[in-house]
């Protein structure tokens, strides 16, 4: 395992990140202080290919100009001024985000600062919703085992995977409870009459890049419609582009009632959104709920130049082609350390035989970032502008340490 390094050789530094750091991350011995693309370059100038992309976030890559330019202008214009007030940025942001999940019939937004965040407002949303319907009692919300919601209390508790639920944090927010996916059975039977809403991803990232079937989504959705349960999936790794499509759930044919999003929407800049269809879309009022820096106008400044360049087919194609590149090239090494292959769009799973987390420190080594999902999973999540030859370099040094 590796330790972090010190700072002391750059000058005017004298620390070690485990100095004045709380001890919450395993941070590798790298120090990037330049990006370009789909590359990172570290503070010994050494190019990485990074298939990372900060976990899903930076979409568009590593200073993209479009985005650069978007967030210094408004930097420069004005960066906050709190949702007392009007923002012409936010607005056009929210009406082009709204514009570009029309398909699956959203039709409001609230904007906040991170997936966990978006998730917390997914919640409120089905809790008050059940409730101004049916009264006090309805508000239980089914998530699936293996999912991955976030790090509050409340997300944590959503969060299907007992590794996230230990005594320490107790108590976490009741009124969840997990299935196994593509089971609609365990549904079925999960509907004792207290349940609001299903909660879940069109493809669980954390866990391992598990895309749902698409026929427990349909059963699901049907039930869901027949029992007034709200319908919300978090999109927040999936979403705004990673799969090939806007939204994954709009790949399953189904029309949510609530998506969540996050990570890649603003390509770096810290950004959570619920959005709503027509059930729930008026359902938070004055005062139910609130965010400081939600959708403040920098962070919807970078929102709208990442939709500017995402909402284009031929860019979303591009994301389908090059994450079927991936997965064909990983398919011909025929190595038979490599057990299982899965994904949509520029999400990526690849089960091994030998520990993910050891190949990554390997992969660090030679200039190649990975991610794990799961011990013996290798998560490829690139920037979506990631090019033809980035991706065979990459997976080339990859080939030699599975
Ligand atoms: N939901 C999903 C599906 C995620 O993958 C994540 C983060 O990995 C979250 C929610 C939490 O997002 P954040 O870390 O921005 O709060």
């Amino acid at each position: 395992m590796y330790r972090t390094r010190s700072v002391g050789h750059i000058k005017g530094y004298n620390m070690d990140s485990e100095q004045y750091f709380m001890n919450t991350y395993h941070r590798l011995p790298v120090r990037f202080v330049r990006g370009e693309g789909a590359c990172l370059f570290d503070d010994t100038g050494k190019r990485h290919i990074d298939f990372t992309s900060g976990i899903g976030v930076n979409s568009l890559g590593h200073g993209h100009p479009a985005l650069v330019k978007a967030v210094s202008e408004q930097a420069a214009r004005l960066m906050h001024t709190g949702n007392y007030f009007q923002s012409d940025t936010a607005e056009k942001f929210a009406a082009r985000l709204v514009a570009l999940c029309a398909g699956a019939r959203m039709q409001k937004v609230f904007l906040a600062n991170s997936g966990a965040e978006a998730n917390e407002c997914a919640i409120k949303i089905a809790r008050k919703y059940s409730f101004m319907k049916y009264g006090a009692g309805r508000h239980t919300i089914v998530t699936l085992q293996g999912s991955f919601h976030g790090r509050t209390l409340t997300t944590l508790a959503a969060t299907g995977q007992d590794k996230f639920h230990p005594g320490d944090f107790n108590p976490f927010t009741g009124g969840f409870v997990h299935i196994p996916p593509n089971d609609a059975d365990a549904l079925d039977r999960a509907l004792d009459g207290s349940v609001c809403a299903l909660l879940m991803e069109a493809v669980q990232g954390e866990s391992g890049v598990r895309p749902l079937d698409a026929g427990f989504v349909a059963a699901a959705a049907k039930i869901c419609a027949e029992r007034d349960i709200l319908l919300m999936f978090d999109e927040v790794q999936t979403g705004a582009g990673r799969t090939g499509s806007f939204l994954t759930c709009s790949l399953y044919g189904v029309a949510p009632d609530v998506v969540t999003l996050a990570k890649g929407l603003a390509g770096g800049v810290p950004i959570g959104a619920a959005l709503a269809g027509e059930k729930a879309a008026g359902v938070l009022g004055m005062g139910d709920h609130g965010s400081t820096f939600g959708g403040n106008p920098l962070a919807a400044a970078a929102g709208l130049a990442v939709l500017e360049t995402v909402d284009n087919s031929a860019f979303l194609m591009e994301v389908v082609r090059k994450g079927e590149k991936i997965r064909s090239i990983i398919r011909s090494w025929n190595n038979p350390h490599v057990k299982d292959i899965r994904g949509k769009g520029l999400m990526t799973g690849v089960d091994i035989e030998a520990e993910a987390w050891g190949v990554l420190e390997r992969a660090l080594e030679k200039g190649v970032l990975l991610l794990s999902a799961g011990a013996n999973t290798l998560r490829f999540l690139p920037p979506l502008i990631i090019s033809d030859a980035e991706i065979e370099e990459g997976l080339e040094i990859v080939k030699t340490l599975v």
